[in-house]
C-alpha cells in the first residue's frame, strides 16, 4: 500500500474520517460549517469550523496548506531539501543554523524522549532507513538487514548525542557524531495539528476541530452545541479506514493522537514475522510485543504525538502503569490470540463518557 494511505491508516483514531462525518458526530446539524482536507506530510489533513471563516472557505484551504508547506520545508525526512534533511546531510559536528519552528520541535521532542527514557527516539532515522520504512527505497535493502548493520546503525542514534543550541535570535541544532541523522516524522502530524490549531486561534475561531492524520486539535463545540467526539478504530489489517469503531472519546478541548502498528508493517518472508515501523531503540529492532495501538490525550498534539510512540515501544501494560504513575490518560489495544483487548488508564475514563 502506498505511504500515503499506510500514513493514514497506521494511525487509529478516525481524525480524517471523523472531521469528514462532523467528528463523528451523529444526529442533525444545527449550526453551518466549514470543511476542508488534502494531502500533506505524505498522509492527509481535515479542518472543520463552526460558523464563518475570513475569507470564506478558500481563504482557509489557502492559510492551513500555507501552514503545512511551511512545515513540510522545514521537517520532512522525506524531502530532501527540507531544513531538516539539510542538518542530516551536514556531515560535521560544527553547529547548524535552523529556524526557531526546529529547534522547538526537536527541543519538544528530546524531551519527550527523555521522559520516556529513550523509548521515542527522533534521532533513530537510520534504522527506521534500515528496516524500510524511511527515505531509502526499500527495494534497494535487504528484507531483514543483519545483526551487523543494526549495530552499525545504533552507533549513530542517541538523544545524548544532540544538542540544541539557543541564542538571543537564533537557534543551532549539533550533532556529536557526523552521521547522526534526525527523523522528526513521528511528531511531525502532531505539530502540524498544533500548527493549524494556531492558526484558527489568531483568526478568531472559537470551535473547530483540525487533525493531520491522527493528530487532532479541537476547540470548543460541534455543529450540534456538543463536545467533539472523535473515535479510536478498531484495528484491522484491512487497507481502509473506519471499518469498526473502537470507542468514542470526548476530547475536552484537549489534543489526542494514537500510534499503530497494525498497518504500518512488513512481513518477514523467512520467519512470518511481522516487522512494526516502530522500533525499539534499546535493540534497533521493530518492536514485537502484541499491542497494536496506544491514543493519548493531553494538551499538545506535539506531546501526544511523541508519547504516544513511546508508549508503544514500552507495551501496554508498562504503558498504563507509566500512565497511572502520572495521571496520564491513554487507551491500548492488545492483540491476544485471535482477540483484540482494550485497556485504560484512569485518568482516560472521563474522556471516554460523552454528554
Ligand atoms: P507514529 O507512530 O507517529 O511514528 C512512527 C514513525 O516514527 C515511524 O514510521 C518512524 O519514522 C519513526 N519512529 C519509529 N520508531 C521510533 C521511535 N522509537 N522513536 C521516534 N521515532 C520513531 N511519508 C511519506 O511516505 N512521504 C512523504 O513525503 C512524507 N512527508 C512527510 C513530511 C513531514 C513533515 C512528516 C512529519 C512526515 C512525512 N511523512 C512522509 C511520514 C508519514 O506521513 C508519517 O508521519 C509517518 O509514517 C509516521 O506517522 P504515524 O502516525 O504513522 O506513526
Amino acid at each position: 500500500m502506498k505511504k500515503i494511505a499506510l500514513s493514514l491508516l497506521t494511525v487509529s483514531l478516525l481524525a480524517g474520517f471523523c472531521a469528514g462525518l462532523a467528528g463523528c458526530d451523529i444526529g442533525t446539524s444545527s449550526r453551518s460549517e466549514i470543511k476542508i482536507g488534502g494531502k500533506t506530510m505524505g498522509t492527509f489533513y481535515n479542518i472543520t469550523v463552526i460558523g464563518d471563516y475570513p475569507g470564506g472557505q478558500d481563504q482557509l484551504r489557502h492559510e492551513a496548506e500555507e501552514v503545512l508547506d511551511s512545515i513540510n520545508k522545514e521537517i520532512s525526512f522525506f524531502d530532501r531539501n527540507s531544513e531538516l534533511s539539510h542538518f542530516n546531510q551536514h556531515r560535521s559536528t560544527e553547529p547548524f543554523k535552523v529556524s526557531q519552528d526546529v529547534a522547538d520541535v526537536v527541543i519538544a521532542s528530546i524531551r519527550a524522549g527523555q521522559e520516556l527514557h529513550g523509548a521515542v527516539d527522533v534521532t533513530v532515522g537510520p534504522l527506521v532507513n534500515l528496516w524500510g520504512f524511511g527515505h531509502v527505497k526499500p527495494e534497494t535493502l535487504p528484507p531483514v538487514p543483519d545483526d551487523n548493520a543494526i549495530n552499525a546503525a545504533r552507533k549513530r542514534v542517541g538523544l545524548d548525542k544532540l544538542h540544541v543550541i539557543v541564542g538571543y535570535n537564533s537557534a543551532q541544532l549539533k550533532k556529536d557524531n557526523p552521521q547522526l541523522e534526525v527523523d522528526l516524522s513521528t511528531v511531525g502530524e502532531g505539530f502540524g495539528a498544533d500548527k493549524l490549531a494556531e492558526l484558527m486561534d489568531r483568526r478568531g475561531i472559537q470551535n473547530y476541530m483540525v487533525s493531520v492524520a491522527g493528530a487532532i486539535r479541537t476547540k470548543g463545540l460541534n455543529s450540534r452545541g456538543k463536545d467533539w467526539v472523535v473515535a479510536i478504530e478498531h484495528p484491522t489489517t484491512e487497507q481502509a479506514v473506519g471499518q469498526r469503531l473502537e470507542i468514542p472519546v470526548c476530547t475536552r478541548g484537549q489534543a489526542i493522537s494514537t500510534s499503530g502498528s497494525y498497518r504500518n508493517y512488513k512481513i518477514d518472508e523467512k520467519t512470518g514475522a511481522r516487522l512494526s515501523h516502530i522500533i525499539d531503540p534499546a535493540t534497533g529492532k521493530p518492536i514485537t510485543h502484541h499491542t497494536v495501538s496506544i491514543t493519548v490525550v493531553g494538551p499538545t498534539a506535539l506531546w501526544t504525538d511523541a508519547i504516544d510512540t513511546g508508549l508503544m515501544v514500552m507495551g501496554s501494560d508498562e504503558a498504563l502503569r507509566y500512565a497511572n504513575e502520572r495521571s496520564m490518560a491513554i487507551y491500548t489495544i492488545v492483540k491476544e490470540g485471535n482477540e483484540f483487548k482494550s485497556h485504560y488508564s484512569k485518568a482516560m475514563q472521563q474522556y471516554l463518557v460523552c454528554d
